[in-house]
């Protein structure tokens, strides 16, 4: 057995954000059956501290980061889980990284150090009868182990820092350093000094011992200036050691077959049985009827996802005969966007700002088109979720989006291997000209049901991508992998 200890701010089912908690949550049933163990290190916010029922104290800390804390284990939904029971840092409201009012933590450079810390120091033996062979640190709230790891006091256990998104960095002022318990060598040999300050995954991507990002595309991009947020130097620099990975998802979790939120359920074959979905998304986002195609977003709604894109859209797209329905919630200015346009457009366009885990499994099994026009995209997850739930995706060609649908060109079509319609460069007139051309393919019955049978067929589950996690983790560490030995 490889023992990994991933380290993570969100793992599903017991928080999650965005997509990074889908992955968490996903990979260590994934690496199971291949020969790793996958422990999941994450902080003890409230949501999680009242799912953990069983649960045994294995380490305490008299100081950590300002007050005491506890690292207790406990196994969750299947998930072997280590959570840091520090109230100081996390017993409050709010989200993980924010309080009610939206705006971040002040202290979140210690409410992350902490969390990197110590899985430093479990890496170091601090378990008498656990001691993982890899950390595995996920974006810039792990960032600081692999520092710690390479600057403090020397032990063997490897490193491996994944980019979830480059445009979350952990950046904070260079008065924070003193505090966090970082051997000064960091400072002198520019290990976490970024423009001036700090930044939690600079320290990650330049200290471990491999890099991980989710997709090929987007570890292409993240190397040149344009996507690289001024680590592209970096980057090029490490090129040798940073893996492209592109997200699976959890095919149990996301099965259109027996989903539990879904009125009806449907196979590849079977995917004119979506009608009775359609009708249900229909109703929950007050549109008034389900004649022509649906376009729908689930999404935070922000500058990144090209939302204020779509929005200049709308208009058109509603005259064209389609219908928008929106799930999802973010920059006030978008929100107020779709918001106006439901007002305009009665009945055609409808917004839901909550963040509602059942709805986005409905959507995804009733709406007919899955709109993400991202100016960039690590690998994106909802795409996956539309390929299994014959949703079809409509995307910019950017970073895992590029990697995972094939666009409905003629050609593609003609072979029967288009999944989606693919649009580039990811401008407000691009994404306009793909809306048109999805109504002419949507129009088109046969090839529509043969895109979304194509689309339900691909292989979107975890499977190939875990075999690349547990190659790499064999490789760290010089291990072969248990099921590999018979080879
Ligand atoms: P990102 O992590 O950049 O936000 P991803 O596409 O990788 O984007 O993952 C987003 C995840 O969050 C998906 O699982 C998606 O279904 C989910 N999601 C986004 N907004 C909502 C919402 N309002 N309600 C329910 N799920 C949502």
């Amino acid at each position: 057995m490889i023992e990994v200890l991933s380290i993570a701010s969100e793992v599903y089912p017991l928080v999650k954000t965005g997509g990074l908690a889908d992955v968490a949550g996903a990979l260590p049933k994934a690496l199971a059956p291949l020969g790793v163990a996958m422990r999941t290190l994450l902080p003890g916010y409230p949501v999680v501290m009242s799912k953990l029922s069983d649960r045994t104290a294995v380490a305490s800390f008299a100081d950590l980061f300002g007050g005491a804390a506890r690292l207790l284990a406990a196994r969750v939904e299947g998930l072997d889980l280590l959570v840091i029971d520090a109230p100081h840092l996390y017993d409050r409201p709010g989200g993980p990284y924010a309080g009610p009012d939206g705006a971040d933590w002040p202290d979140n450079w210690q409410r992350f150090a902490a969390l990197s810390f110590v899985a430093y120091e479990i890496g170091r033996g601090l378990l008498p009868d656990y001691r993982p062979q890899i950390l595995h640190a996920h974006d810039w709230q792990a960032g600081l182990v692999p520092a710690y790891v390479a600057f403090n006091a020397p032990t063997r256990v490897k490193t491996i820092q994944t980019v979830h998104n480059l445009a979350f960095q952990g950046r904070f002022g260079w008065e924070v350093f003193p505090e966090l318990r970082l051997d000064y060598r960091a400072a002198d040999e520019g290990a976490i000094e970024f423009y001036g300050g700090i930044s939690f995954l600079k320290a990650g991507l330049q200290c471990a011992d491999a890099l991980t990002t989710v997709s090929p595309t987007y570890a292409q991009e993240i190397r040149t200036e344009a996507y690289g947020m001024g680590l592209q130097g970096l980057l090029q620099s490490r090129a040798d050691v940073l893996h492209g990975i592109t997200n699976g998802i959890d095919v149990h979790e996301w099965n259109p077959g027996d989903d539990a939120a879904l009125p009806d359920h449907y196979s590849a074959t079977t995917t004119m049985l979506r009608a009775g979905n359609k009708q249900a998304v229909a109703h929950e986002f007050g549109l008034d009827g389900t004649d022509g195609p649906l376009f729908a977003v689930v999404s935070r709604l922000t500058w990144q996802k090209g939302m204020d894109m779509l929005a200049h859209c709308i208009d058109d797209l509603v005259s064209r005969g389609g219908r928008l329905a929106v799930l999802g919630s973010g920059e006030i200015a978008l929100e107020n966007g779709f918001k106006a346009a439901a007002i305009r457009h009665p009945g055609k366009v409808g917004i839901v700002t909550k963040y509602d885990e059942r709805l986005s499994h409905l959507v995804q099994g009733g709406a007919d088109v899955m709109v993400i026009p991202s100016r960039f995209e690590p690998c994106g997850l909802t795409q996956l979720y539309g390929l299994r739930y014959g949703c079809v995706p409509l995307v910019s060609r950017v970073g895992g989006l590029a990697d995972t649908v094939i666009d409905a060109n003629e050609a593609a079509v003609e072979a029967g291997v288009a999944t989606g319609i693919v649009f580039a460069p990811a401008t407000q007139e691009a994404l306009g000209e793909a809306i048109r051309r999805t109504f002419a393919l949507y129009g088109r019955e046969k090839v529509w049901r043969k895109m979304q049978r194509r689309g339900m067929k691909s292989d979107v589950s975890w499977e190939a991508s875990a075999e690349k996690y547990a190659d790499l983790y064999s490789n760290l560490i010089g291990q072969k992998r248990d099921d590999d030995q018979d080879d």
